[in-house]
């Protein structure tokens, strides 16, 4: 399958997290998806540039949003704060809880340190002088792989990075910024009156994908996960019991796993969820993070690359016109072997 690809991945450097409160080196690293590559490209995949796009592809997210995105960083550098006190990178401090506001409509800050609240709602979501660049660039990823499935391949890959699963309309954060998969899924129902469905095998719940097509009924998205409830990002979010609401009651889908589950609770949990889309949607867009390997540094799930080759044929075998899109998946060494193995299991049942 066409493997769509952007170097303007290369521009957002995130420059670390702050995990609570310490500056780390974080995981998500351009790294990453330069492994992917390398890998695909040993095995003989086709390359596909990734298309420019007007920004009416970004409107799943809401135009404050972007706004801010756009230019975080240039107002945080225009504030001297590079210098004063020397932070590198857009990092929230304070935010406007429900609990802090109540009932009122918050303010519009003034303070480029007090804007980053407003939209981030976590602090390990940096911004640097690259990373809208960056995120507009998977967003093309996304839609130009979209495209391509619905000029007729059966399948295409998005190698997007950064990831996107975990922003909301109107807000980003989980190493998220622009919604990849949920405008790959808004691309494809575009044009088709059927069902499309999400399919998201990250290791974490994508809390954000969830949230933008709450109250739809065109876009099902279903979910396997370690359980929020164990202790795992994002925490509050991710619960079996959150399925919807008004036109969307009943097509949202959560399939929380304990830590350690490894391959047959978590192929189950594929095999479920393809068998619940198969029945109802006409494509599918399926949130491809490996961070549910027994190697990642990010989940404790276990799953074996023998794993991720038998959840790409259960997907292969719905027999649907399909767009990967790259979430997460931060052990370097396997990176690309794991989306490798998705791949070709997706390409051998179809
Ligand atoms: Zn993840």
């Amino acid at each position: 399958m066409p493997v769509v690809w952007s170097d303007r991945h290369r521009l957002h450097e995130p420059g670390g997290e702050i995990w609570v409160g310490v500056r780390t080196p974080g995981t998500e690293l351009p790294e990453r998806a330069e492994r992917i590559r390398a890998e695909l490209e040993r095995r003989g995949a086709r390359l596909v540039e990734a298309e420019p796009h007007p920004d009416e592809v970004l409107a799943l997210h809401d135009p404050e949003l972007i706004a801010y995105l756009a230019s975080a960083w240039q107002a945080w550098d225009d504030a001297g704060l590079t210098t004063d006190p020397g932070q590198d990178r857009v990092v929230p401090y304070l935010f406007p809880h429900p609990g802090l506001v109540g009932d009122l409509e918050p303010g519009a800050p003034a303070a480029a340190t007090a804007r980053a609240g407003a939209f981030a709602y976590d602090t390990m979501t940096l911004i640097g002088p690259g990373t809208w660049e960056a995120a507009r660039a998977a967003v093309d990823t996304a839609v130009t792989a979209a495209d391509l499935v619905r000029a007729g391949e059966r399948a295409a890959y998005a190698l997007c990075r950064p990831p996107g699963h975990h922003a909301t309309r109107t807000a980003f954060g989980g190493s998220c910024y622009l919604n990849n998969t949920a405008t790959a899924a808004a691309r494809l129902g575009r044009l088709a009156d059927d069902v499309v469905a999400v399919i998201d095998i990250d290791a974490h719940h994508g809390n954000g994908t969830q949230s933008i097509f709450w109250e739809s009924g065109q876009v099902l998205v279903g979910s396997v996960h370690v359980d929020p409830g164990a202790g795992w990002f994002p925490h509050f979010l991710g619960f079996a019991d959150e399925a919807g609401a008004g036109g969307g009651e009943g097509a949202n889908r959560n399939l929380p796993l304990a830590p350690g589950s490894g391959d047959g609770p978590w192929l189950d949990a594929v095999a479920e969820l393809a068998d619940w889309v198969g029945r109802r949607a006409g494509s599918v867009v399926v949130a491809l993070g490996v961070d549910a390997a027994g190697v990642d540094p990010e989940s404790p799930l276990e799953v074996s690359a023998e794993g991720y080759r038998a959840a790409g044929r259960a997907l292969g075998a719905l027999g649907l016109p399909t767009v990967f899109v790259q979430e997460g998946g931060y052990d370097l060494g396997t990176i690309g072997p794991l989306v490798a193995e998705t791949l070709f299991g997706f390409e051998e049942a179809t």
